[in-house]
């Protein structure tokens, strides 16, 4: 193709296909091979350098969706958050971290940074003051992820962007929950792209995967790091991922179409009493959402009213799944009080705003009418008496 920018769902149909030179397949054939030969070669190809064909080809389809200079794959989200951390924090270094982030990132922090002697402090809220206060001299790295899990909070992703960049502070984003084809943050000044590519990336609930996206020199740092400590992604799983990848940008835009409409429907609803959605006009930081999100994604959060019984609710789903993880093509709940966040003192919990009423809803691809009916019998069955 000439000049003309490619669009997104031609990056996910074709960008970084490996081309079957023999047959002419129609897809990128799959090299299961552990060993490559060397004489003349110049790259020396192993799985744990991240570099089999696979492996490097699908980076590519990453990085061009992400509008980086490159991308790599791990094993899992956590792979791809630890490799990331552990390549620009140092013993005697500190990093800012976003307050409300996933729980197994918080989890890495609070048990293994001590050890590395990194230092660390969580921010008070999501404003770009708080952020702020908390930079130190020995400042690395900020650390966010917006839209927030579960309430959908924002961050100002260019404010974070021009903050970090004014102190020369490395900055990285957990991309997972808005996906590229909502939100670019890299075209904002975010340095680094995290992903759980076991969420939307893969879309279907069946793979395990992380990925990341920034500059080259960027990556080629952490590639120094990840090689050693090992997490790469099998070929197998990479070219399910690949499969996967060429509906993301039709997923998750048919997932975040049924999320406004479900989120417009649960907030007119009596038993509801809030909706978290960025794209409602009642969300915090929906003008934000405006500016920085295309959509608004397809996770959204809500409290049933005091009259209604939340696990009678969800066990009386009879097409949502009441079901851990997110963004498959499949509908599904889960309560954070019981999950993700459970291990919260219940006046922390309830500090976040995480109530015992929250459920958190990742919106499938099923006909909204049907999602609809699911729940209001749910609700017609899981009413106190
Ligand atoms: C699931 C998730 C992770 C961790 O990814 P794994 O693939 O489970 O290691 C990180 N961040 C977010 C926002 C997630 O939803």
């Amino acid at each position: 193709m000439s000049k003309q920018k490619i669009g997104q769902n031609t990056i996910c149909t074709h960008s970084g296909a490996i081309v079957d030179p023999l047959f002419q397949g129609a897809v990128s054939p799959i090299y299961l091979s552990t060993s490559y030969g060397f004489l003349d070669q110049e790259t020396k190809r192993y799985p744990r350098y991240f570099n089999t064909p696979n492996q490097e080809h699908l980076s590519k389809k990453i990085a061009a969706l992400e509008d980086t200079e490159a991308g790599m794959l791990f094993s899992s989200g956590l792979a791809a958050v630890s490799a990331v951390m552990l390549s620009f924090l140092k013993s005697g270094d500190h990093a800012v971290v976003q307050n409300d982030i996933y729980g197994g990132t918080r989890n890495f922090i609070e048990s293994h940074f001590k050890a590395y002697g990194i230092q660390y402090t969580f921010t008070k809220d999501l404003s770009i003051n708080s952020f702020e206060e908390c930079i130190q001299k020995n400042t690395k790295l900020i650390y966010i992820e917006t839209p927030s899990n579960p309430l959908l909070k924002l961050v100002d992703l260019f404010a974070i962007a021009k903050l970090a960049k004014s102190h020369n502070i490395v900055s990285a984003i957990d991309n997972t929950f808005a996906t590229p084809i909502v939100q670019k943050p890299h075209t904002l000044g975010i340095d680094v792209i995290i992903h759980s590519a076991t969420k939307y990336f893969g879309g279907h609930s069946d793979i395990s995967a992380g990925a990341i996206a920034s500059t080259q020199n960027n990556v080629d740092k952490i590639w120094n790091l990840a090689k050693d400590f090992g997490g790469n992604l099998s070929d197998f799983s990479v070219w399910m991922l690949e499969r996967s990848m060429k509906t993301l940008a039709i997923r998750v835009k048919a997932q975040q179409k049924n999320a406004k409409k479900l989120a417009r429907f649960l907030e007119k609803h009596s038993g509801i009493d809030n909706v978290y959605y960025p794209g409602l006009k009642s969300h915090e930081h929906h003008q934000l959402a405006k500016t920085q999100m295309k959509g608004f994604g397809a996770m959204l959060s809500f409290e049933l009213s005091n009259a209604y019984d939340t696990v009678l609710f969800l066990k009386s789903l009879k097409l949502i799944k009441p079901s851990m993880s997110l963004a498959g093509v499949e509908s599904t709940m889960i309560l954070p009080a019981l999950t993700s966040h459970a291990l919260l003192s219940e006046s922390d919990r309830f500090a976040q705003g995480i109530t015992d009423q929250l459920i958190r809803f990742s919106v499938g691809i099923e006909s909204k009418k049907d999602l609809i009916y699911d729940i209001e019998q749910a609700l017609s069955l899981s009413k106190k008496h």
